[in-house]
Order: structure tokens, then C-alpha cells, then sequence
């Protein structure tokens, strides 16, 4: 049945929700890659399932056995990796449907891409031939940890002391909100201060990978409000010894590889917020059709009415945003600033969207079994990792001429 043809109070299905049939970014593979990923996030990333392991704040480690299973790990690996070698529309495309009951399960799909895109770049021959593999099949997972007390949106700022001791480097330090750090095999890929700050600060900064189970690391779990399957940590570096081999690219070069992948990462966590703010307008406007109060369903008032209108407006600008930075990036074309936009519009998107949702469901919006608390939360944290909207619009600035 076509949008058009719907009776009033029949909720679309999250494919029609979405269908931009004049979308021309995507070839027929990835339509046909849409529908895959449909039918596999409501198998394996349901609804009960990632409520579930929120509420317990689990790392969801069957959803994520699941994706290795699939091959969706390998998505973009090049073949001659052991991956697929598909453009970055078909991860955009998956990390949207793998957040549509909570942005953390893109984001745990999105770091260890993130860790195997780095040493495809910049790694070693060695660290290609271990860890990629590994990666793959689901042996080990990465995590990725810049932030320090200090070293914020300023990741100049980075104190992590890390002393040349010939065959290998001697840690001392700290660093804080490191997501799924704290999971089963995880290899953290860490940045820290090889040479003390002096002048340019972007100089002197490392990247190395320190399995999460190295001695003298301590990992404590942060009670954050966000992020419940992920988990994010505190993390408390005393003589950790890191093997010289274990070096990403080259000694005092980290900052370029701490940049390679922002623009991926933005296009990635736009697509992540868009999936699952369509959720929560779906959900809203299921409820607002259900929900009975003076003698209507409260969709049928007005203000309700036109606020979820414009919420799915907001988020139909969301998705062209981002699917246009993809493509831009997938022709190797500058995407910048496009990226910084959608990231910037689609998480503002879904901090709206989510509001209006706790809104809309009244007091029930608060219990965990209605979803939209889980929504909310993460979508206030959308405003502030992978770059806060400040420093988005200082990049859009900086772009326009600024
Ligand atoms: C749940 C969670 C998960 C996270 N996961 C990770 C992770 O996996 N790895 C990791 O490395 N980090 C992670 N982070 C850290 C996150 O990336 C930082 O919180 C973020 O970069 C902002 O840094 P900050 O919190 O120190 O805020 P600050 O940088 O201190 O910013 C505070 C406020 O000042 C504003 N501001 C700062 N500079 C400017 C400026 N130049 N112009 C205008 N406004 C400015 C900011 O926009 C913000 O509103 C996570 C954080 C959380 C809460």
C-alpha cells in the first residue's frame, strides 16, 4: 500500500517511513542491502533485545556475534582484507538500521570499524595480517579513547604520558569516557603524548593499541546517562608496558590519524541518530493514535498533529543530508562540511524529535518499556560525542569563510 493510500491511523512501517523513491544516491544493491537490514535488525537487534540490555546495561555481545556472522564487520574491507570492499552507502545504510532501537548498537558496529579502517590506513603490514582477521571473525573488537579530563573538544590537550623505552613505551596517565572499552577482547586504540607539548600541541601525539587487558590498566565504569550497552569508562594507566610494535603509524604523527576518519565518523553517527529518531516519531505517533483523552485520540489534536508533521519533516532533511555527505564521500569528493552539517542537523533532529516524544507519551514516556526515555537519553548525547554541535558550527563556520 503506497503513503498516499493509507487510511488515517495505519502507522507505516519503518520502509515506508523512509521511502524516497527519488532518493538518487543509492544504486539497486543498496536497496536491496535496505531490505536485508531490515529483516536482520528485527531478527537479531529487536526492539525486546536491545530494551533488555539497556535495562541491564549489557554490552549487547549477541547482537554483535550476529553482525560478525552476517559479515557485516567486513562490509567495507577491502576483498583483498577478507572483507567485501562495498562503498560507505552501504555502511551508512546499516549503522541507520541497526540504531533503530538505540543509537549504542550502531555505535558498538561503528568503533570496531573505526579500529579496523585506522590500521588499513596506517598500520603495519603485521597489524594488518593479526588483527583484521581477528576483527572479522569476531575475536576481538575495538575501541576508540582521545578524551582526557583535560583533553576535551581539545584533543591538543592530550597529557597521556607515554616514554620511549627502546623496545617498548612505558604509560602513565589517564583518559576518561572510553565506550565499549571495558568489553570482552577489546583492543582499545589509545592516543597519547610521546614528547612533551611545545609549540604546535598537534605534534607529539601517538596512537597505539593496548588490548583492554594489559597490566596496569584500570577500567572503571562510568554511570553515565547515556550509553547503557556500550558502557563507558574511566580508564587509569600506572607502568603500563605497550610493545613498540603495537605503534600505529609513525611515533609523534598521531594527529593525522586521529583526523582520517571525522568525516566517516559524522556521516556514520548522522545515519545512527536518523534511524533511531524515526523510531521515536513512529512510536509517538503510534501512541498519539492509541491514547484517548476528552473523547479523541490525541493525535487528532492539532498541536500534537503538526508538531509530529514538522518532527518528521526535521528528519526526512536529516536523511538527505546525510545520504548526500555519503555519496560525496563514496566519490571521493571533499564532504567536509557536508559531513559536519548532517551530524550538526541530525542530531538536533533527534534531540527534537525525542523530546516531543516524551512529550507526547505523557508520563509513560518515563517507564523503560516504552522506549522513549532510551531514545531521549541517547539523543542528548548525540549533541556532544563525536564532536559537540559548538564545534560542528565551528567547522561549518570555518568552511563558509568564517
Ligand atoms: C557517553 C559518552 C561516551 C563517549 N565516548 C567516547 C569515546 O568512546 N572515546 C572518546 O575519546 N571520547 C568519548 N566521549 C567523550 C566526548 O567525545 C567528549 O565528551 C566531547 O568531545 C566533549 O568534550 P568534553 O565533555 O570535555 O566537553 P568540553 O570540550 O569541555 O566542552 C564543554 C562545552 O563547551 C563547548 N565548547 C568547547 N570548545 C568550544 C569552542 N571552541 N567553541 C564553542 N564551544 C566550545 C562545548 O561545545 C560544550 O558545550 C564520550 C562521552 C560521553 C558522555
Amino acid at each position: 500500500m503506497s503513503f498516499s493510500s493509507r487510511q488515517r491511523n495505519e502507522i507505516p512501517t519503518s520502509a515506508e517511513m523512509r521511502a524516497m523513491p527519488n532518493l538518487p544516491f543509492f544504486s539497486e544493491e543498496h536497496l536491496m542491502f535496505q531490505d536485508v537490514v531490515d529483516r536482520f535488525v528485527e531478527a537479531f537487534c529487536s526492539r525486546e533485545y536491545t530494551r533488555e540490555k539497556d535495562i541491564a546495561r549489557e554490552y549487547p555481545y549477541e547482537a554483535y556475534a550476529s553482525m560478525v556472522e552476517q559479515g557485516f564487520l567486513g562490509l567495507c574491507v577491502p576483498e583483498a582484507h577478507g572483507g567485501m570492499g562495498a562503498d560507505i552507502l552501504f555502511r551508512t545504510i546499516l549503522q541507520e538500521g541497526l540504531s533503530r532501537y538505540a543509537f549504542d548498537m550502531g555505535a558498538v558496529y561503528g568503533l570496531t570499524c573505526w579500529g579496523m579502517d585506522t590500521l588499513l590506513h596506517f598500520g603495519t603490514q603485521a597489524q594488518q595480517a593479526y588483527y583484521i582477521p581477528k576483527a572479522l571473525n569476531g575475536e576481538l573488537r575495538f575501541s576508540v579513547s582521545m578524551t582526557e579530563p583535560n583533553a576535551g573538544s581539545d584533543l591538543t590537550r592530550i597529557a597521556l604520558r607515554a616514554v620511549d623505552k627502546g623496545d617498548h613505551f612505558l604509560l602513565n596517565g589517564q583518559k576518561v569516557f572510553a565506550s565499549a572499552a571495558g568489553s570482552r577482547d577489546n583492543v582499545i586504540l589509545l592516543a597519547v603524548r610521546t614528547r612533551p607539548a611545545e609549540g604546535k600541541r598537534h605534534d607529539g601525539i601517538t596512537m597505539m593499541l593496548v588490548p583492554n587487558d594489559t597490566p596496569g590498566l584500570e577500567l572503571r565504569k562510568m554511570s553515565t546517562l547515556s550509553r547503557h550497552m556500550s558502557g563507558t569508562y574511566e580508564c587509569f594507566y600506572s607502568d603500563v608496558r605497550i610493545p613498540r610494535e603495537n605503534v600505529i603509524g609513525d611515533v609523534h604523527e598521531g594527529w593525522k590519524i586521529l583526523g582520517a576518519f571525522l568525516v566517516q565518523e559524522r556521516i556514520g553517527g548522522a545515519a545512527m541518530y536518523v534511524g533511531n529518531a524515526q523510531t521515536a516519531v513512529q512510536d509517538a505517533v503510534r501512541y498519539a493514535s492509541e491514547r484517548v483523552q476528552f473523547g479523541q485520540s490525541i493525535g487528532q489534536f492539532q498541536v500534537i498533529k503538526h508538531a509530529l508533521a514538522d518532527a518528521a519533516t526535521d528528519i526526512d532533511a536529516a536523511r538527505l543530508m546525510t545520504y548526500h555527505a555519503a555519496w560525496l564521500h563514496a566519490q571521493n569528493m571533499p564532504a567536509l562540511k557536508e559531513a559536519a552539517m548532517a551530524k550538526l542537523f541530525a542530531s538536533e533532529a533527534g534531540m527534537r524529535a525525542t523530546t516531543l516524544g516524551m512529550q507526547v507519551l505523557g508520563g509513560y514516556a518515563q517507564l523503560p518499556e516504552y522506549d522513549m526515555e532510551r531514545y531521549w537519553r541517547d539523543a542528548k548525547q548525540n549533541l556532544v560525542s563525536a564532536g559537540t554541535s559548538e564545534i560542528q558550527k565551528n567547522i561549518i563556520a570555518k568552511a563558509i569563510g568564517l
